[in-house]
């Protein structure tokens, strides 16, 4: 299929305002389909890469990668959607399937992994991939995920990303029902994982920087919440953690995380600031693990969607209409802290659903 101009917003330059942007599309490959976007997520990453804190941000950069839409064409080899299927798009969109990591099963770590957005392209009109704050997005067919109808779009889209991300560690490190879990951060990634902690059945305890966040995160399924603030707080729960996620985009002192573990506990870090700073003797002394996660699986990718919709596990989201000003509205929520607990910008010509 021929090549789309596909409206999108995109920011001109690191830490610009986004402005209006018209790509014109590579031609619809035999495997792609093509989506209409009718919601995105805004999520951390998009505004790292915005700013370019990560280095690496070719401009003009299309973020937004928790996309839900419909399918509007297919490739002519594509057999598994047809159009009009209501899919998820994710911020993977390819894996080379050769790599060690892909010969695994876990493709979400793949060495030549593709990014929705701001991925190079061999296409003489579109130089790289370009994001879901867009009218419509093209990916393979094998990145893109049937939505179960339990699921309603817009609560639904950050399991594209926030949900998904966060879901990965329970699975790599077999967590299970009665072991003591903390979720660091409660935001946009952190509220969905306070969801999955309950529902596994874990004990689930929010530590969080904001105290005006403890009503919400009990209603999310944390059975405690623990300010980090509060040293004493941290002192009096030292030693009694199976395993912490940490969400938080910040370089924090993570020393107090550490001590909260047990021995042999686990720090499984999803969030990406820039640095992260410890002091290694909670590591040494108690045989610390501490290990990372990108992403998720396609296979875990649909156990994710089918567990979501079995159990409820939706995200708390603000609705936006997509404008270049609300990417920037979104963007600076992030940056405040003040997102509950995703924005998720809506494309007005579809129906709610
Ligand atoms: P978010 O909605 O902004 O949430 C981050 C949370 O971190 C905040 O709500 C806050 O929680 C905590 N936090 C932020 N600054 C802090 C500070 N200075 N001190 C202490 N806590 C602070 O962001 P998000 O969308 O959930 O993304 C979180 C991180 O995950 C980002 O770095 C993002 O790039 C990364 N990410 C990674 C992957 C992956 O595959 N590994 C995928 C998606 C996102 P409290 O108010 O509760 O303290
Ligand atoms: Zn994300």
């Amino acid at each position: 299929m021929s090549r789309r101009e596909i409206k999108a917003f995109a920011v001109p330059a690191a830490g610009a305002p986004f402005q209006e942007f018209t790509y014109t599309s590579t031609p619809l490959g035999p495997k792609d389909v093509e989506v209409k976007i009718e919601c995105c997520g805004v999520c951390h990453s998009d505004l790292h890469q915005a700013k370019n804190e990560w280095g690496g941000a070719n401009y003009p950069l299309v973020p937004g990668h928790e996309i839900i839409g419909r399918i509007t064409a297919v490739g002519s080899e594509v057999t598994e959607f047809k159009v009009g299927d209501r899919v998820g798009v994710s911020p993977q969109i390819g894996h080379c399937k050769t790599c060690n990591m892909c010969q695994k099963g876990l493709d979400n770590h793949c060495r030549n992994i593709m990014f929705n957005y701001n991925s190079k392209l061999n296409d003489e009109k579109q130089p790289f991939t370009y994001g879901g704050f867009a009218e419509y997005h093209r990916c393979p067919a094998e990145w893109a995920f049937h939505i179960p109808d339990a699921l309603p779009s817009h609560a639904a889209a950050p399991l594209l990303c926030a949900g998904l991300t966060t879901w990965m560690p329970f699975v790599n490190h077999n967590i299970k029902a009665g072991m003591k879990v903390g979720i660091l951060g409660v935001g946009g990634l952190g509220h969905i994982a306070l969801q999955w902690a309950n529902k596994l059945g874990c004990h689930t305890v929010a530590l969080s920087s904001s105290p005006d966040k403890e009503a919400e995160a009990k209603k999310f399924g944390a059975h405690e919440f623990l300010c980090t603030k509060d040293q004493k707080q941290i002192e009096a729960a030292a030693d009694t953690f199976d395993f912490i996620l940490s969400t938080v985009s910040a370089d924090i002192d993570w020393t107090p995380y550490l001590v909260l573990l047990k021995p042999e506990g686990v720090l499984a870090c999803v969030g990406l600031p820039v640095k992260m700073s410890f002091r290694p003797g909670p590591i040494i002394n108690k045989k610390l693990v501490i290990t990372g996660s990108l992403l998720c699986s396609r296979k875990e990718i649909q156990n994710m969607l089918n567990f979501a919709a079995q159990h409820g596990v939706v995200a708390a989201v603000e609705t936006l209409p997509m404008t270049a000003a609300n990417c920037d509205l979104a963007m600076k929520k992030l940056e405040e802290n003040k997102a509950r607990y995703r924005v998720v910008l809506v494309n007005e010509n579809f129906d709610k659903n």
